[in-house]
């Protein structure tokens, strides 16, 4: 007999920058959500979906919770907070190198009974010690009322096929959400336009906000198989522009290059690339730009 067919959601949830991100991409085995050493990167809620047997795990991957200030900011942490409404098990994720931070007491403190029961996975452990990683386990299971606590690597692997295989029996049964060979819910204009934006974040970060937007405006298909993509680079100031051109538009060439090479990857086929950079002023206090970003501006 074959075991029944399992699903359900899990939101994962944590700091800003404990590995999400990672985490979820590692999981579904291909880049569906974007990374970086800077916070925030994660803006809507974005789901990346695997198979293990016959169990299909859907994960929202939320932005980092953390204490609102600006628009934007609320905008992200109420959409944090619906991701973990949403889901079957929440999988908290703490930076087993910072430990247990305001961000991390908050979460817990702010779960209710009739939440989805929680699962702790303490990540990063590449970077600790072991007698540091069982005080931190300890003082984690004193404050929290976990499922069950997992030690793992996003970035190595490591212990994470332990926290998959748990996580799989313990979804409930029912038939799958999504087509099997699915792996996300966000169309690839979006996620063609995240991968520039990671760009932007990794190549600029010391000299540009984090407020800048990326749009895919054009899409179009070539006879030869190939595909080519027009995006904008919306920036906040005029003064910012020549931030992203660079010297004699270097900058933009080089973001260009290495988002073109990730999307033909990911594609599997040839990407002809065009940025544009353009300036938007106040375009975070633009209710359709939330929108479009699976935001609620009135958050
Ligand atoms: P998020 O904000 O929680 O989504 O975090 P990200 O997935 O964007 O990761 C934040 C940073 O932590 C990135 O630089 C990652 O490469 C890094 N990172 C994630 N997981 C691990 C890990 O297991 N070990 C180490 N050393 N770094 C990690
Ligand atoms: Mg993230």
């Amino acid at each position: 007999m074959t075991a029944a067919a399992r699903s359900g959601f899990i939101a994962v949830v944590g700091a800003p920058n404990v590995g999400k991100s990672t985490l979820v991409n590692r999981l579904v085995g291909t880049k569906v959500t974007i990374v970086s050493p800077k916070v925030q990167t994660t803006r809507a809620r974005v789901l990346g979906i695997c198979m293990a047997g016959r169990t299909q795990l859907v994960f929202i991957d939320t932005p980092g919770i953390f204490r609102p200030q600006r628009r934007l900011d609320r905008a992200m942490v109420a959409a944090a907070w619906e991701g973990v409404a949403a889901a079957d098990l929440t999988l908290l994720l703490v930076d087993a190198a910072r430990g247990l931070d305001a961000d991390t007491r908050r979460i817990i403190g702010r779960r209710r009974s009739a939440d989805a029961p929680l699962v702790l996975a303490l990540n990063k452990i590449d970077l600790v010690g072991k007698p540091s990683l069982l005080t931190l386990a300890d003082a984690l299971n004193r404050d929290g009322d976990f499922e069950r606590s997992f030690m793992i690597s996003a970035l190595t692997g490591d212990g994470v096929d332990d926290l998959l295989d748990y996580l799989a029996q313990t979804l409930p049964e029912g038939s799958w959400h999504f087509p099997e060979d699915q792996v996300s819910d966000m169309p690839m204009r979006l996620l063609a336009a995240e991968i520039t934006r990671e760009q932007l974040y990794l190549q600029l970060h010391r000299e540009l906000p984090y407020a800048a937007a990326v749009e895919t405006e054009a899409w179009e298909e070539g006879e030869d198989g190939s595909v080519t993509i027009r995006q904008v680079v919306y920036i906040e100031r005029p003064s910012q522009k020549a931030i992203v051109l660079g010297k004699r538009g270097r900058r933009v060439k080089s973001l260009g290059e290495t988002a073109r090479k990730e999307l033909e990857a990911i594609l599997e086929r040839r990407v002809h690339l065009f940025l544009f950079v353009k300036v938007r002023e106040n375009w975070d206090q633009d209710p359709e730009r939330y929108r479009d970003l699976g935001l609620n501006f009135d958050a």
